[in-house]
């Protein structure tokens, strides 16, 4: 049994396809190779959401990479932002005197990205690059960007690719819309 079924045919449309998903991660990997100075990196992946595209990202990225999760959220399942980033983890990562890279899956009014790139600098990172998968096209609550940036979309809630409708649709292999 293919493990979409029952997934796919709650789907409107597909946004972005899986083989369009996996050449851009080339790109991105290769400018995030070239632009990070020399020696291992510390990634630090936001969970869940961003599992999926960390996985395939990361692989693409031929250098020593040091591979931490945090746990937060701002959804709390559902289709709005709640307005607050709640870190679920009891300790965060040693970035002291470190490059990190921040991965998120969707950068949507910027609360998450600022408020743990924030957090890891007060913990004593040097600096905090943030790389998407997805960057909504809106004006956003905080005054963030991502360094890198996967796709640009529009304003509205996608699924898939690690990206949850209360708590499913994280296995799809493409971005996608929900039927309304
Ligand atoms: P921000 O803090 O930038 O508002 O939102 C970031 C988080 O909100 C993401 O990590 C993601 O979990 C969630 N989010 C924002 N937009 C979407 C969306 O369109 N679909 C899903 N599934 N989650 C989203
Ligand atoms: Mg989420």
């Amino acid at each position: 049994m293919k493990p979409e079924i029952g997934l796919r045919e709650d789907v409107e449309r597909v946004l972005i396809d899986e083989k369009v998903i996996e050449k851009r991660l080339d790109a991105m990997a290769e400018e995030i190779d070239r632009e990070f100075p020399p020696g291992p990196i510390v990634a630090i992946v936001l969970l869940k959401g961003a599992f999926v595209f960390a996985a395939d990202l990361l692989r693409r990225i031929p250098r020593p990479l040091d591979i931490e999760c945090l746990n937060v959220a701002s959804y709390h399942g559902g289709m709005e932002s709640s307005g607050t980033v709640k870190f679920l983890d009891h300790a965060l990562p040693d970035v002291k005197g470190r490059h990190v890279l921040l991965l998120d899956d969707i950068l949507d009014t910027g609360r998450t990205l600022k408020a743990v790139a924030d957090r890891l600098m007060e913990e004593g990172c040097i600096a905090v690059h943030t790389g998407v998968l997805l960057a909504k096209d809106k004006v956003r609550a905080e005054d963030v960007q991502a360094d890198y940036v996967g796709f640009e979309i529009g304003d509205e809630f996608v699924v898939g690719y690690g990206l949850d409708y209360k708590g499913r649709y994280r296995n799809l292999p493409f971005v996608g819309v929900l039927k309304g």
